[in-house]
């Protein structure tokens, strides 16, 4: 099995060898990034099966994406001696895929309320009914429940110590109870459904232990505790449970993922045997190199060696760009010039960032130059999402006050119900069309005082703005936007809004490039018009396209090179990272210390640098939301003294340590083009510095005054 496996092209190393011939009980394989564990879950399934003689319907192989689940199929199905039909009879998916399938099959006729808009929907009706209308944004809520649901904890048990507390229990069973009622199910309730049905019915239970002889799972460090009690409850009695992880790589904090699951999985299960893969085949040297000094000074870890197997390559490089927009051009550049020298094809390049409102001037870039890229999630351009299209339509309203388009957009922030104001608008224009469409609204009945003073408001607003420029015209509209976004999210459930006010800030770095408002919207009308032939492209999986994605989505996956962009302050780590005040929300436990959250950040960095596998781009921004950034900490942290690569000389043969004793503080700086490193470094009286290696792309140090020039 395993020459003929190598025939394919998939080699093994001593101890990937060891962990695929695993056979029974309980096993761990907890390594670093791109060092095989992936590879080895996929040998071991058809290892069990060729070897021996394993039923496949007695596999169960759980992968965290259904990108991954689909990659693992074809990996599988590459392996010596295996029918297609063996292959697809392995159960292999998602843990969501697999226990809505479980619950179909039980009968369970709900389908998926993925529909974010009926969501919502849903969510405003409630709290328009309890008066509480614009307190909470429905993210907010949801991301709560499924919190809790994560933790295996249904809607009834959710605090309710303050009156905040109490409210959103309230609004929350309701939409419970109506979701229900209509004949839906949220994506959460997949696993705690089927977490209560194995608890409750024996019978299922016994038919799956019997059924899964053997499970497997990959991306072990970023399961959930219902997820964990599921796997434990289908791999007993046999334990036949095999997983592979790396806590450095624990990212989905937020989706109750929980590193601890992975470190303690030998105190669960006594008598596994463990398994460590350290040679990373993925990336080049260099890269491997940077990855470990990033990762090593995180303090909650497991310490994992990881040596690089490729050759000495390109180092990483690095990009200092003025702002985003520039960091876009940049980089599109770069890829345009590959690709054009026929050096690299565009499915050859990823883009990583770390928030998606990051992703908006690289968008723009792509579209303009009709690179053809695929995103993964929304299809719109930034400016038709929900948050940015009110302040477009604001602008055109401003240029054209006849917009009916405009108005209808624009109507919900001044409170004011879209469909029956617009058609009250709209009869009014056809008996009075020499007024402004939006004071119309002026003659609504009902209308309070304070929504009077709103449209007049308004209406003066966008007479002004007119012949601003474009970024005055629209930090005009976010004076007030703010305010509606403040409004909103009274209440503590800060999480969200953060986000609402990174994506404005957005708006305003892309209408600083245009000198009128006019230009800035022709712009905004090329991007939506281009995007829609792009979107067809987009579904194609095998197209040659750039990979445009968030760290998040990239966890597993590999590219030859990746720009991980954004990588300065308040971007990577995320400012709400670094800001205890901004941590007062409910999902997060208010207790927990920024020091764990940039932990959790700098694993972010750790597994967008893994990812590549000849070259990755470090890029920096000096700006960012107007402010300058420095560069991420991340990145500047490989500086400090903890690193351990300054090989120091004894002069005296007879010291041990240093003395201590400093004699001075010399700079040096990195020899390798792009590097942007330099270092202080302190000589002691008694030792003599020899070499120094770059922290960051592993390239040669010299001693000399480029301080001032870096
Ligand atoms: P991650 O932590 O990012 O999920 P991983 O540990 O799962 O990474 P894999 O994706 O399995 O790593 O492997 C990384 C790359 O190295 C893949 O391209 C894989 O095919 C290759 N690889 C794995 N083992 C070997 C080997 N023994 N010889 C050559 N290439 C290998
Ligand atoms: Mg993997």
């Amino acid at each position: 099995y395993f020459r003929s496996l190598e025939q394919k092209g998939v080699k093994l190393n001593e101890p990937q060898l060891q962990a695929t011939r695993h056979l029974d009980g309980p096993a761990l394989v907890l390594a670093g990034a791109g060092s095989g564990k992936t590879r080895v879950l996929s040998s071991r399934a058809g290892y069990l099966l060729s070897i021996h003689n394993v039923n496949p319907k007695q596999i169960l192989l759980l992968t965290f994406t259904k990108k991954a689940a689909d990659e693992m199929k074809e990996r599988i199905g590459l392996l010596p001696g295996l029918s297609p039909r063996s292959v697809r009879e392995i159960t292999t998916g998602t843990y969501h895929s697999i226990f809505l399938k479980l619950l179909k099959g039980r009968g369970d006729s709900r389908s998926i309320l993925s529909n974010e808009k009926r969501k919502h929907i849903y969510l405003k009706n409630i709290m328009r009914e309890m008066n509480v209308k614009d307190d909470y944004e429905p993210e907010s809520l949801l991301a709560i429940l499924s919190h809790y649901k994560n933790n295996m904890t249904p809607v009834e048990g959710l605090p309710t110590e303050t009156p905040v507390e109490k409210e959103v229990k309230k609004i929350l069973t309701k939409y419970e109870k109506i979701k229900h009622q209509e004949g839906y199910m949220d994506f959460d309730d997949i696993l705690l459904d089927a977490y209560h049905l194995l608890k409750q019915d024996q019978h299922v239970l016994d038919m799956l232990q019997k059924r899964y002889s053997f499970v497997l799972c990959d991306e072990w460090q970023d399961t959930n505790p219902v997820q964990y009690e599921l796997i434990k409850m289908i791999a007993a009695p046999q334990n036949n449970l095999f997983v592979v992880g790396d806590d450095d790589q624990t990212i989905y904090e937020f989706n109750g993922a929980d590193s601890s699951i992975i470190l303690n999985f030998n105190k669960q299960y006594p008598g596994t045997k463990t398994y460590k893969l350290d040679i990373n085949y993925r990336s080049n040297t260099k890269i491997v190199g940077l990855a470990n000094n990033v990762i090593s000074i995180n303090k909650q870890r497991y310490e994992k060696t990881l040596q690089a197997s490729k050759e000495n390559e390109a180092s990483p490089s690095f990009l200092r760009p003025k702002d985003p927009n520039e960091e876009a051009e940049k980089v599109v550049q770069q890829i345009v010039n590959e690709v054009s020298e026929g050096k690299r094809s565009y499915r050859e390049f990823a883009i990583l960032y770390r928030a998606n409102s990051n992703s908006r001037a690289i968008f723009d870039q792509f579209v303009l130059q009709g690179i053809p890229f695929v995103t993964y999630g929304d299809t719109n351009t930034f400016y038709e999402q929900s948050i940015v299209k009110p302040v477009i339509d604001h602008l055109r309203l401003a240029l054209d006050a006849k917009n009916m388009d405009a108005v209808y957009g624009m109507l919900p922030t001044l409170y004011l119900n879209r469909e029956k104001t617009s058609d009250f608008i709209w009869n009014k224009e056809s008996r009075d069309p020499k007024k402004h469409l939006l004071s119309h609204a002026l003659d609504l009945t009902h209308l309070k005082e304070f929504q009077k003073k709103q449209i007049k408001e308004r209406i003066q607003l966008l007479d002004k703005i007119r012949t601003m420029k474009p970024l005055e015209a629209v930090r005009e509209i976010r004076s007030f936007y703010d305010k509606y976004i403040d409004a909103n999210e009274k209440k503590n459930l800060t999480m969200h809004k953060e986000m609402v006010k990174d994506t404005l800030s957005e708006i305003e770095s892309s209408a600083s490039r245009y000198k009128t408002i006019d230009e800035f919207l022709a712009f905004v009308d090329e991007i939506i018009e281009k995007n829609k032939d792009m979107v067809a492209l987009r579904k194609n999986p095998e197209a040659d396209v750039v990979k445009v994605m968030t760290i998040h989505k990239s966890k597993g996956l590999e590219f030859p090179v990746v720009f991980l962009i954004g990588a300065s302050e308040n971007v990577l780590p995320h400012r709400s990272a670094l800001d205890a005040n901004e941590r007062k929300d409910m999902v997060i436990d208010s207790k927990k210390k920024i020091a764990a959250a940039i932990e959790g950040e700098r694993r972010l960095a750790y597994v967008a640098i893994t990812r590549a596998e000849e070259e990755l781009v470090i890029s920096s921004p000096c700006t960012f939301r107007e402010k300058q950034v420095p560069i991420s900490r991340f990145i500047m942290d490989v500086f400090s003294p903890e690193q351990r690569n300054i090989k120091y000389a004894k002069k005296n043969k007879n010291q041990g340590q240093s003395s201590g004793e400093k004699v001075s503080i010399l700079v040096w700086a990195c020899t390798s083009n792009d590097c942007i490193a330099w270092k202080r470094i302190e000589t002691y009286k008694d030792t003599l510095v020899k070499s120094v290696d770059c922290p960051l792309c592993g390239g040669t140090m010299v001693q000399g005054n480029r301080e001032v020039e870096k």
